[in-house]
């Protein structure tokens, strides 16, 4: 079981954020320190700690994260010209909160590859 994160209380409501879009399965906010001039989470609702630790089970809301950021794309207005989608696992991926998400950044031209 993941630890109780920052984010599991954003998915409950506990804890203020800027919510674009929420469902059953999962949510999607403003990152507070934003990278790019777009830049929006995407969480599954339930605690998983890292891509490492989804399962089998998990599957649905995985599909669910990545047609969120389709739709959260379109809502902002960058569909067309562009967005990158980022997941960072463990350390040297750069994760930093223990709860699975997604990054959607855009609004600029995002240089390739990352650091
Ligand atoms: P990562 O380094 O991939 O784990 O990304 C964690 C992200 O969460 C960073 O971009 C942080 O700026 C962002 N973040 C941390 N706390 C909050 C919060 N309370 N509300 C919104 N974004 C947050």
């Amino acid at each position: 079981m993941a630890e109780d994160t920052i984010f599991a209380k954003i998915a409950r409501g506990e804890v203020p954020a800027r919510i674009v879009y929420q469902d059953n399965d999962v949510t999607a906010f403003y990152d507070v320190a934003p990278a790019a001039p777009k830049h929006v989470l995407i969480i599954p609702n339930k605690p998983i700690r890292t891509l490492n630790d989804a399962t089998e089970a998990d599957r649905r809301v995985l599909g669910q994260m990545l047609l969120v950021a389709r739709q959260v794309a379109a809502d902002l207005g960058v569909a067309e010209s562009g967005y990158r989608l980022v997941m960072n696992c463990n350390r040297d991926g750069g994760q930093s909160v223990w709860h699975l998400h997604l990054h959607l950044l855009a609004g600029r031209t995002l240089s390739w590859p990352p650091g």
